[in-house]
């Protein structure tokens, strides 16, 4: 095959090919590493080592050359850069970090590595995960491209831009409170937030630990269950919140015949969706939702209908809860979880300071990014005395009516399905003076975070400004098999998800 073509394909076409030894990882990689280079005014890598990843190439084909064949085997990759990792600098997007080196990788990296994907790099995105838009970014903003002038989604912002911009057929995500799925529906690709606790947080860069869960991004549903069978397990002595469930194969249960298949597909039936009830929550669908987005989501739904499936009307009636709940755990969190960088134990430290208080004063001062410095300074707020009752604890409580009101949900339906962000891909800058209307936009993910369901946003056709949007779709605890299903089923009847910008 030649050359220019191999960036057109995503993670199983590229393992089939692979494992046919008609392509090696070495001219893959070599590949795709010109191709992000051509493309660096994206904005979507912050570090790129060629060296690193060509001899990352070389050990994933001499495995391939020993006959050695896992679904993975020599495919490139790329992390967002909140994932620590041995072989390329991680600063979770902060000048804090800058030039910091882990003495060890993440195990969602360490497991990525082992089934024999090549790192080409690690990814922008807002500074320690805090943002919707990727402008949070203490080294560049990322540009969507389908719309340079618009923001990608955060925070996970330059997997979505690199991967809907085939500079990669896949990339690692973080989601606390939507940021795999709304820079995947922004971008026009496919992503899943799993269950809390299904992949190990172990060297993810905190920023809300009791929200915080990694997962893949990548072109479509039977790419996303390739990766998350090798990125999902317990870590039990590593990250004690991590579940000890049984990994399943997600790809082999979508009932495609996983990486070896020639096609993603298997047999088109029109009707493999019999019997699935699809909740469509009232509160996804007011006014609040931009008409073009509205407009998509329902023709989408139209769909799953063709497929077979009923859709049912529910309600998750604290929905519009979840942003003052959210704005108060993840913030509180972060506050605590990020006073380790003080210059001495991690991070910047100021070059010039009078005592150590100063010392750390400067250090943060300098290090830290104004929307990591407000949130510092909120999460502070709610868990001091006397404000802790009225804030924090109050948060708590209704965090958990949150859960309670999706258990509800599913004595009704199976998966509930509704739009991933209620606008397009806004201009940069757009939002950059309001944080209340950046905080507004995080709508729909939030309290799917908040429960610890998984989540998935899947390409649902175009918007206002012929831009993408995602349809969203949450499941019961543990129920990835199901909700990838759902969404490769709708994969095999439409092209979404094979729409990519001219670059
Ligand atoms: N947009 C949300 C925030 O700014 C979510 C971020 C995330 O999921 N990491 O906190």
């Amino acid at each position: 095959m030649s050359t220019p073509e191999l960036h057109q394909l995503g993670v199983a076409e590229l393992a089939t090919k692979l494992a046919a030894r008609e392509v090696s990882s070495t001219e893959i990689t070599q590949h795709l590493l010109a191709r992000a280079k051509a493309h660096e005014s994206l904005g979507a890598y912050l570090a790129l080592d060629e060296t690193a990843s060509l001899a990352q190439a070389r050990a994933a084909d001499v495995r391939l050359a020993a006959g050695e064949r896992t679904p993975l085997l020599g495919v490139p990759l790329a992390h967002k850069d909140i994932f620590v990792t041995r072989d390329f600098p991680t600063t979770a997007g902060s000048k804090m970090l800058e030039n910091y080196r882990s003495p060890f990788d993440a195990t969602v990296v360490a497991k990525l590595a082992e089934a024999g994907m090549v790192n080409l790099g690690k990814l922008n995105c807002d500074e320690f995960a805090m943002g919707s838009g990727n402008d949070n970014s203490a080294y560049s903003p990322v540009h969507n491209p389908w719309d340079r002038e618009r923001i990608p989604g955060g925070s996970s912002g330059g997997s979505a831009a690199a991967v809907a911009a085939r500079l990669v057929p896949a990339a690692t995500g973080t989601d606390t409170g939507g940021s795999i799925r709304q820079p995947a529906s922004l971008t026009g690709i496919t992503g899943i937030k799993p269950t809390y606790g299904r992949c190990s947080r172990y060297g993810m860069v905190a920023f809300a630990s009791s929200l915080d869960q990694a997962g893949p991004m990548a072109r479509s549903a039977l790419d996303c269950a390739l990766l998350l069978s090798a990125m999902a397990g317990p870590d039990l002595d590593r990250d004690s919140t991590s579940l000890d469930h049984p990994v399943e194969d997600f790809a082999i249960n979508l009932g495609a015949t996983a990486a070896f298949s020639e096609s993603a597909g298997g047999q088109k039936s029109l009707k493999n969706l019999q019997g699935l009830r699809i909740g469509l929550p009232k509160e996804f669908f007011g006014d609040g939702c931009a008409p073009g987005v509205q407009a998509a989501v329902r023709a989408a739904l139209a769909e799953f209908e063709r497929l077979g499936a009923t859709l049912v009307d529910i309600s998750l009636p604290r929905t519009e809860l979840s942003i003052p709940v959210y704005y108060i755990i993840a913030p509180a969190e972060a506050s605590s979880n990020l006073s380790r960088f003080d210059g001495v134990k991690f991070g910047h430290r100021a070059a010039q300071y009078t005592d150590l208080a100063d010392m750390y004063k400067k250090s943060r001062s300098e290090g830290f990014g104004p929307e990591v410095q407000k949130r510092i300074m909120i999460g502070t707020y709610v868990l001091s005395h006397g404000y802790y009752d009225a804030y924090y604890l109050q948060a708590q409580k209704i965090r958990r009516l949150i859960a309670q009101d999706f258990q509800q949900a599913f004595t009704q339906c199976d998966v509930i399905a509704g739009p991933v962000s209620p606008t397009v891909a806004w201009k940069i800058g757009e939002k950059s003076d309001d944080p209340v209307a950046n905080y507004l936009a995080d709508i729909y993910t939030l309290s799917t975070s908040l429960a610890g369901l998984p989540g998935m946003s899947i390409p649902a056709g175009f918007g206002e400004h012929g831009m993408p949007v995602g349809l969203q779709l949450i499941g019961n605890y543990f129920k990835e098999a199901q909700l990838l299903g759902t969404a490769h089923q709708f994969q095999l009847a439409t092209d979404w998800h094979t729409r990519a910008p001219v670059l």
